[in-house]
């Protein structure tokens, strides 16, 4: 019997956590209304004789009563102010519209102002908050679509998800009519706060994989955690005892926390941003490289507002509002740990960011030493001369200088940099350049074709490389060559490919390498052939927005994705590719015929003349054979025309392979096929058609379903002799061979008939 499977309980922690957040939400919405109830309007500070106002916000109830900065509160409402504490038991007491008397002194005077509390909620900041929040939970959401199983991937959820908590609570400092929630909010937060820590440390270590030396350590990352908890149990610890009056912590919640703001976020933050940071520069690959880059440039808003917080902080400087969105500034850091884990692919963050560093550093440092040797040369040059005069020529020169010297200089260090820094990129750059100078030599098609397979594997590391081209007339995408030798002696039929098929198109119309995935996604029968060849990477060879051609690229033998650069390079060396291959495919369908690859009938015609003048001029022989292909027109009506063509295409490679190379074939007709044979009488002739007629029928064509073709040729032969007075024209030759040809189709085809004497 079948055990019902346990309901996954797992599938129910995100709802459940989304729900906690909302309900937290809500809380923080009621306790703003509360507390805007309850709102006056003032900042204020524990002062010598009781509390003082040290700002009094504008439009709000205060201001409008007449309290001012620097005034002292004695008491409120008949309650006696002495501490803050006081403050927050009088407010707690508060009605929105209900007057309060504030008994203060200002000076040496003393006043009597009537405060009427209440204040408009502030929709802006809440729906900012509630904005951030869906961002965070919709990161937890997406991570959870992408990989459970990661550890990444679960850090990253816990992250995300203990921000959401913390934002979605409400603020103990707004908490001031609720002493219990506020204490319990103020716990929340700490502890919330130490677990984000560890969590975010963690995370960092692990981005883009586990970092070596953590790996040889195993007692680092549960020191991330410690570090994290202890400092907050330890903060909220002190909150607790100060919250109740158990007088057992000797300093108080409020300077607990203020070094943990102070010092401890400061080091977290710096925690994080060395462990990417090492990453970034000294991770073993270059993607893994530019994951951690992207992944620091992300986290560094939040870096960036804790920093200066903590320089506010310790330097006493009045805090900048901006720095209370903290949530808002670590939200780039998910984001980018999403992308550059599960997303990244195809932007170099290395080329940008490590490129243009280097070469803004470089000119800014040109540029000074310019200036500098600018400014002693002046200084010098007056002190000389004596006047001020020569400083004016040193600075006139020197500008001139400087405006002559700075491109080429610059340029010259830039390129050096790419050399001593990015050496694997230049290399490859060079050995694409010298590549794509050696095409156009090769000449034949078929030869350039191979050798661009060839060596693009070598260059990238990839497993295969396959070269599409099209067809002369546009009809058909065929192979011309593939690193794939099995793919390269299978029947091309199966990897014709359309060119208004939909992932075609979409190759054409964003003309620059696509991951194969995308047209994949088009059509699927690019997608079975793609699959077919283990392609990761389709190139399109476009001229003048013609395409030319595919270039089908299989994965790296290192699993790595192509760069972005790698990519780039790619998209230039496919546009270089075409027009060689367009050119080239110009000179030979213009000489060579499309289908068969064989002469065309011109050519093959003017071959014939030539060799006919040579041969009566000369007095030596000459032989043709014309062939006719056997029932030719039943196989197109059985199998179709594509597989006539393949069939036809085969027998005419079958017919040129026996032949010397002073020997000619062309396409006559249809699949008629016109051999010409120098130095050849008709006996030798009919030697040549016998091997002819066998080629053809030893010929056996496996179509994609597993049928085999099977084909015969019947073959005429005229020839011109020598020693007798006939001096034949071409077209006279040509039907006595065709006479011949009609006469072993009559008597059974399959053969080879000589012209009659
Ligand atoms: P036989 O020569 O033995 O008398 O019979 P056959 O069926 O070959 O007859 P014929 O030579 O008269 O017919 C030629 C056929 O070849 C007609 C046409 O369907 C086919 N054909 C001609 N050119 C092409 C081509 O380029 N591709 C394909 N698939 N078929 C062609
Ligand atoms: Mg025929
Ligand atoms: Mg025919």
């Amino acid at each position: 019997m079948q055990t019902p499977a346990p309901f996954p309980l797992r599938r129910l922690a995100g709802p459940l956590a989304s729900a906690v957040v909302l309900a937290l939400f809500l809380l923080q919405l009621w306790e703003l209304k509360e507390s805007s109830a309850r709102r006056v309007g003032v900042v204020l500070d524990d002062a010598e004789q009781g509390i003082q106002v040290t700002e009094v916000l504008p439009g709000l109830p205060a201001e409008r009563a007449g309290l001012r900065a620097g005034d002292l509160v004695v008491a409120i409402g008949g309650l006696e102010m002495r501490a803050l504490p006081d403050y927050d038991r009088a407010a707690a007491l508060f009605a929105s519209g209900e007057p309060v008397v504030y008994r203060v002194r200002r000076g040496d005077e003393g006043l009597e102002i009537a405060v009427r509390p209440g204040a408009p909620m502030e929709w802006g900041e809440i729906g900012l908050t509630a904005l951030v929040l869906l961002a965070y939970l919709a990161v937890a959401w997406l991570v959870r679509e992408q990989a459970e199983s990661d550890l990444r991937a679960r850090l990253l959820r816990l992250f995300t998800l203990a921000v959401a908590f913390e934002m979605a609570a409400p603020a103990s400092g707004s908490l001031i009519g609720n002493p219990a929630l506020a204490l319990a909010s103020g716990l929340f937060f700490l502890l919330v706060t130490g677990v984000q820590v560890g969590l975010e440390l963690h995370l960092a270590s692990v981005v883009p994989d586990r970092q070596a030396w953590i790996a040889r350590r195993p007692w680092v990352v549960p020191a991330f955690y410690a570090v994290g908890l202890a400092t907050a149990l330890t903060a909220a610890f002190t909150l607790l005892s100060e919250a109740l009056g158990w007088g057992v912590v000797p300093w108080s919640a409020a300077a607990a926390q203020g070094v943990m703001f102070a010092y401890g976020f400061p080091l977290w933050a710096l925690g994080v941003t060395g462990l990417l940071g090492y990453q970034a520069t000294r991770h073993p690959q270059p993607r893994g490289r530019q994951q951690a880059g992207l992944v620091l440039l992300g986290v560094l808003p939040w870096v960036a507002s804790v920093l200066i917080g903590t320089a506010h902080t310790l330097l006493g400087i009045e805090r900048w509002g901006w720095l209370d969105q903290w949530q808002l500034m670590l939200l780039p850091f998910p984001i980018a740990v999403f992308i550059a884990i599960y997303r990244y692919q195809l932007f170099d963050i290395e080329l940008v960011v490590r490129r243009s560093l280097l070469y803004t550093a470089l000119t800014t440092s040109l540029l000074l030493v310019f200036y500098a040797a600018l400014g002693a040369g002046g200084a010098l040059f007056s002190h000389l001369v004596g006047g001020d005069r020569g400083s004016v020529w040193v600075i006139g020169g020197a500008t001139l200088l400087l405006g002559l010297l700075f491109a080429p200089l610059r340029q010259a260090l830039q390129r050096l940099i790419d050399r001593r820094f990015f050496p694997e990129r230049t290399a490859v750059r060079q050995r694409l350049v010298d590549l794509a100078q050696e095409l156009p030599a090769l000449g034949k098609l078929p030869l350039m074709g191979r050798h661009l397979v060839g060596r693009l594997t070598g260059i990238f590391g990839i497993r295969s490389a396959t070269l599409l081209l099209a067809t002369p007339q546009g009809e058909h995408l065929v192979t011309l060559a593939s690193t794939l030798v099995d793919f390269e002696e299978q029947l091309d039929q199966s990897f014709l490919l359309s060119p208004d098929d939909p992932g075609v198109q979409l190759l054409r119309r964003s003309a620059r390498p696509l991951p194969a995935h995308q047209p994949a996604a088009r059509s699927a029968s690019m997608a079975q052939r793609l699959h077919r060849l283990g392609a990761e990477l389709t190139v399109p060879l476009l001229a003048q927005q013609k395409l030319v051609g595919l270039l089908l690229l299989g994965e790296k033998s290192d699993v790595r994705p192509f760069t972005g650069e790698e990519l780039e390079l790619l998209n230039l060396l496919g546009h270089h590719v075409a027009t060689v291959f367009e050119n080239a495919r110009l000179f030979e369908s213009a000489t060579f015929e499309g289908l068969t690859g064989i002469l065309r009938r011109e050519a093959i015609l003017e071959q014939l003349d030539r060799e006919l003048q040579r041969a009566l001029r000369y007095r030596r022989p000459l032989a043709l054979a014309l062939a006719d292909l056997d029932h030719f027109k039943a196989v197109n009506d059985r199998h179709g025309h594509l597989a006539g063509d393949l069939l036809l295409k085969r027998a005419a490679q079958a017919l040129a392979s026996p032949l010397r190379s002073t020997d000619a074939v062309g396409r006559f007709g249809g699949e008629e096929f016109l051999v010409v044979l120098p130095e050849t009488d008709l006996a030798g002739a009919a030697v040549v058609a016998e091997k002819l007629r066998q080629v053809v029928e030893e010929l056996a064509v496996a179509l994609e379903d597993g049928t085999v073709l099977r084909i015969t040729v019947s073959i005429g032969l005229a020839a011109v002799d020598p020693r007798a007075e006939w001096s034949p024209s071409a077209l006279e030759l040509l039907g006595e061979a065709d006479k011949a040809l009609y006469r072993a189709k009559a008597d059974g085809r399959n053969r080879v008939e000589p012209a009659a004497p």
